[in-house]
């Protein structure tokens, strides 16, 4: 009898509070600002791509989930800020773990896990995340990139003189 009327009294107790539940997906829950969620490819604010095609982040990422094929810019046309940039950029979002070692390992901030949490698929194929649906558009960049990058029009190096 005691438990009985234990239970009816935190019901009677919860009965006049606020209720916490959300109503999912009409109304979405901000995440924490350190939050990692689906990745983005950034750009500079001059609109060109962060990414300079390193393979860093596949690199360091423990899941294997990224495949990087870089390409070389042209010079006077370039789609990065470096000599190279991803030609072909690819997260398999099934195999992601989400624990942010390819933002870590990234020198030029490219890769950026941000706040969206809302990631289902009906097949493998549309896990398969390419650069085309990662890469931000050209209006939302931000930062200038570092003049150590800025080497494009650089003269090439010299050839090596070998002694024969
Ligand atoms: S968050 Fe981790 S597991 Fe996911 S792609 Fe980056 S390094 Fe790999
Ligand atoms: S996202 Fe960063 S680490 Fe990965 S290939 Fe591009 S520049 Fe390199």
């Amino acid at each position: 009898m005691f438990d009985l009327l234990k239970g009816l009294g935190t019901t009677l107790k919860y009965l006049t509070k606020k209720p916490v539940t959300i109503s999912y997906p009409e109304v979405k829950r901000p995440v924490r600002e350190r939050f990692r969620g689906r990745h983005e490819l950034k750009r500079f604010e001059n609109g060109l791509e962060r990414c300079i095609g390193c393979s860093l982040c596949a690199a360091a990422c423990p899941a294997d989930a990224i495949f990087v094929d870089p390409g070389e810019n042209d010079p006077a046309n370039p789609i990065s800020v470096g000599e190279r940039y991803a030609k072909s950029y690819e997260i398999n979002m099934i195999r992601c773990i989400y624990c942010g070692y390819c933002e870590d390992a990234c020198p030029t901030n490219a890769i950026v896990l941000e706040h969206d949490y809302e990631l289902s698929f009906y097949d493998r194929k549309s896990a398969v995340f390419t650069k085309d649906i990662l890469l931000v558009p050209p209006d939302q960049g931000s930062g200038e990139p570092s003049p150590l990058l800025l080497n494009l029009n650089r003269p090439p190096n010299p050839p090596a003189q070998i002694d024969l």
